[in-house]
């Protein structure tokens, strides 16, 4: 994630001066505090299945009820 590339976060409403790694730390942190686990898998297709969706990740499939694609500009 480009997050971590930054060597300093001006520009976030509410933190000053935190390097990305700091802001990444802080994001993460607040996610684990609120016991959501995080997976990291390359996702190769998501479907939309009316109801719910289903995300393929290599012969892994999950199934949520909403997705937030933040895949970065790259
Ligand atoms: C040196 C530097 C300094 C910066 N300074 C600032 C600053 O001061 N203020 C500011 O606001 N912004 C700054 N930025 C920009 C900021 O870091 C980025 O705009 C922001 O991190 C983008 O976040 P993102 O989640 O949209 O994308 P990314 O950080 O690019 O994350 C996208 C992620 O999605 C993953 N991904 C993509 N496709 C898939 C897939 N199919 N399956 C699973 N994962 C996938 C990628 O591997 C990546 O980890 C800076 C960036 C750099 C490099």
């Amino acid at each position: 994630m480009k997050l971590v590339k930054a060597p300093s976060i001006g520009n976030y409403l509410g933190i000053k001066n935190l390097s990305g790694i700091e802001l990444k730390d802080k994001f993460k942190s607040h996610i684990e505090s609120m016991d959501i686990k995080i997976i990291e898998k390359r996702i190769n297709n998501v479907y939309s299945m009316g109801e719910y969706f289903t995300i393929v990740s290599g012969d892994d499939m999950y199934e949520a009820t909403t997705v937030i694609m933040a895949t970065g500009v790259e």
